[in-house]
């Protein structure tokens, strides 16, 4: 199994010579099974790019088929399934797995975005690509050879967050974002949900010490102890702040390896990058 990031930023797409290196899109991550399975991680405006990509393979032909899995409906993780040719390409099929906003099912959320007021496709039935909505639940699924698991995590007031695990000939990956660990409850299902993953992405857009608040997120330190508590072999940091530049990132992700290595910790941790295809 292979990973790729196409957009980890959170909130509103940065653009700028000084968020380059880890890149400017918004949520976006795609595994590659070991059978050409292609699976992707919400449809923020890296999603947008990917498709494009994806143009030049059977995608352009209208023969190509993908799993889509969102973790909750803010605009962050959403906006970029409208845009690329690959959705309004005849015969390219869309199986789509997220939680219901507690407003109207998850349909009904890309659909108002797409409506007249937004957007000039005037809603999915005028997406041209086959296009399905599955139920999501906690029973297992398979792609093609990867078993996919889904958990309920937490909550944003409208928008409940769901959980990914993918697993493929014995590494793992784990896709958590936008959590808030508000009470032990949650952090007891996040490190049960984690455990022994190969990769952990998990949001981190703030530290402790920038005592952000009210956003429903959690902190770096929070990923660090539920990879540390799940014993995890990597994690990376991820849905970064827009504010945070290219040279933040790498002394952020400095500062806490020498914490980790100073506690004796064999967790390695990255910041996510757009770009580079990870052999998980
Ligand atoms: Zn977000």
């Amino acid at each position: 199994m292979k990973l790729q990031f196409w957009g980890v930023r959170g909130y509103v797409p940065t653009p700028g010579a000084a968020y380059l290196g880890y890149g400017g899109n918004t949520c976006c991550v795609v595994i590659y099974g070991a059978h050409d399975e292609l699976l992707v991680l919400d449809s923020g405006t890296g999603f947008c790019r990917f498709g494009d990509e994806l143009m030049q393979r059977e995608f352009g032909e209208g023969r190509g088929e993908l799993t889509l899995l969102i973790s909750h409906t803010y605009w962050d993780h959403l906006l970029g399934l409208p845009f690329p040719g690959l959705v309004h390409t005849p015969g390219n099929k869309l199986k789509i797995y997220g939680p219901d906003s507690t407003r109207g099912s998850l349909r009904m959320v890309y659909d108002g975005i797409l409506s007249p007021v937004y957007s000039p496709v005037y809603g999915l039935a005028h997406m041209a690509a086959t296009h399905s909505f599955e139920p999501i639940s906690t029973h297992p699924l398979q792609v093609g050879g990867l078993k996919v698991r889904a958990m309920p995590l937490s909550q944003h007031k409208h928008s409940p967050i769901w959980a990914y695990r993918i697993e493929e000939h014995g590494r793992t990956v784990v896709y958590m974002t936008d959590v808030r660990y508000s009470d032990a409850q949650i952090w007891r299902k996040a490190v049960h949900f984690a455990e022994g993953a190969t990769v952990l992405i998990h949001s981190a857009p703030y530290t402790r010490a920038e005592e952000v608040e009210d956003y429903g997120h959690s902190r770096v330190e929070d990923a660090i102890e539920v990879a540390q508590e799940a014993h995890v072999e990597q994690l990376l940091l991820y849905h970064h702040a827009p504010t945070r530049t290219d040279a933040q990132l790498d002394a952020l992700v400095a500062h806490y390896r020498a914490e980790l290595v100073a506690m004796g910790s064999l967790l390695r941790l990255e910041a996510a990058r757009e770009g580079p295809i990870i052999e998980v």
